[in-house]
């Protein structure tokens, strides 16, 4: 399988050098050249089958020529290693629990996959630098992700005192081949700052340097898996005439773009619904037909303010940019912040489900919704409602528990380096990184 840009302006290239390259020199996006179809007969055995088989078989085609199988199944066996139970939280409706990883959010598992892939790709002597830029979340999933991968060194760059604690007590308590950088300005200084890093010369020269965005297609397809092993667990509990609508709290639009290749790859999918916060770009999109990113608003589902949403063009290259029949599968949803909060107190007093901020609106998206669409619904609840404990707790007037992996990092001390908002600084923090982890020492 190669890979193409959906720009078309820079070569198809491998899975591989599309994993260490991240983007395209046209700054289109990474797309697969074939979406490969699965068998009848894999469907019929997807109900029964475990989470590392479904994640081997959907992903085998796009990897095979960079990934041996044996390989390929000790990295599927290691990334879904936890449960993603699909949980019933009232006639119709389901939660689609992708917080039981690590950092208790779904990018566990994109990240995860991606350092298994880079860790087969990189070479002792070769050693590849991950920079990374983090609002908070992707930062703790590509940390713990990449803990302990041999050659494989990882620099997270973050707003200084623009985290939340637990956030950075995340990735700057781990050690070993994981640097937290604090730098003196805003989340979009530290993009910039990496952006900087990618287009040095002197330090591509020097270095190999990697990035773990989310637009990295080994961050991508991963999170179709659990698509296809959410529709099986569905179809246990259901008869075979019912059908089924994803209901998908969207930021990058990632996680919804994994679900429209999945349907395109067979899997029977009636609709989509994109749901976001006051972040409305697509649902205004699916309206209108105008596409028109503006600033981000910051609301209290905060993984999702984006306001250019990076993946998008992806789902118009599944659907070849024809607009009606994107309408025709992926419905609009969007909510302002109250409501948000109205429903996580709701559902939580009438039936004990305690959603998060994120997993809330798509929920509240299908309870819109699927009196019209007429099928069931499922949505993924993308992260741990402790990992928004403020909220949660103010909704709720409790003190509601972290969980055992987020509790661990309670108490531990922090270490960043703390660099001003300079590119000069941070090259020569990367350097010096360079010289200590590059073990023939030149
Ligand atoms: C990143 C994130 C999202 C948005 O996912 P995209 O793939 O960027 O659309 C939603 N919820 C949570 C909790 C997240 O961390």
């Amino acid at each position: 399988m190669k890979y193409y840009s959906t720009n078309r302006q820079s070569p198809k290239i491998s899975f591989k050098e599309a994993v260490i390259k991240g983007l395209p020199q046209d700054k289109g996006l990474f797309f697969p050249e074939k979406v490969p179809t699965l068998s009848a007969a894999f469907f019929e055995a997807l109900p029964g089958m475990a989470l590392p088989e479904v994640a081997y078989k959907v992903l085998q085609p796009y990897v095979a020529e960079d990934i041996s199988p044996v390989a390929l199944r000790q990295i599927c066996d290691e990334v879904f290693n936890f449960p993603i139970p699909l949980a019933k939280v009232e006639d119709g409706i389901y939660s689609l629990e992708l917080f039981h990883g690590p950092t208790c959010a779904f990018k566990d598992v994109g990240a995860r996959f991606m350092s298994r892939c880079l860790q087969t790709f990189a070479e002792p002597d070769k050693p590849i630098t991950v920079l990374v830029a983090t609002s908070g979340d992707t930062g703790s999933a590509v940390a713990n992700g990449f803990l302990g991968v041999e050659n494989i060194d990882v620099v997270i760059l973050y707003p200084s005192g623009g985290v939340s604690d637990i956030q950075e007590m995340q990735f700057t308590t781990l050690g070993q081949n994981i640097h937290a950088v604090a730098v003196d300005g805003s989340f979009d200084d530290c993009q910039r700052l990496v952006k900087q890093a990618f287009a040095d010369p002197e330090l591509s020269r020097d270095m190999q340097l990697s990035s773990a965005n989310s637009i990295n297609v080994a961050r991508w397809l991963p999170q179709m898996v659990y698509y296809f092993y959410a529709w099986g667990q569905w179809r246990n509990q259901q008869d075979t005439t019912t059908e089924v609508t994803f209901s998908v709290p969207s930021g990058n639009f990632g996680n919804l773009a994994a679900g429209v290749l999945a349907r395109q790859m067979g899997l029977p999918i009636k609709y989509f619904v994109a749901a976001t916060n006051l972040n409305k770009i697509v649902p205004a999109y699916l309206e209108s037909g105008e596409y028109t990113p503006a600033p981000s608003v910051a609301t209290i589902a905060n993984a999702m303010d984006v306001g250019s949403p990076n993946n998008f063009p992806r789902i118009l290259e599944i659907f070849r940019n024809e607009y009606e029949n994107l309408k025709a599968v992926v419905k609009g949803y969007w909510t302002a912040d109250e409501p948000i909060r109205e429903t996580i107190k709701a559902v939580q007093e009438q039936g004990g489900y305690l959603l998060d901020p994120h997993g809330a609106i798509a929920f509240m998206a299908l309870k819109e919704q699927l009196p019209t669409l007429q099928t069931d619904g499922i949505f993924l609840e993308t992260a741990h409602p402790a990992k928004f404990k403020q909220t949660i707790d103010e909704v709720l007037g409790a003190d509601i528990a972290l969980p055992d992996q987020l509790a661990v990092f309670l108490g531990r001390p922090k270490q960043a380096s703390h660099i001003p908002n300079q590119f000069e600084a941070l090259a020569e923090l990367l350097q010096e990184h360079h010289k200590i982890h590059t073990p023939t020492g030149n």
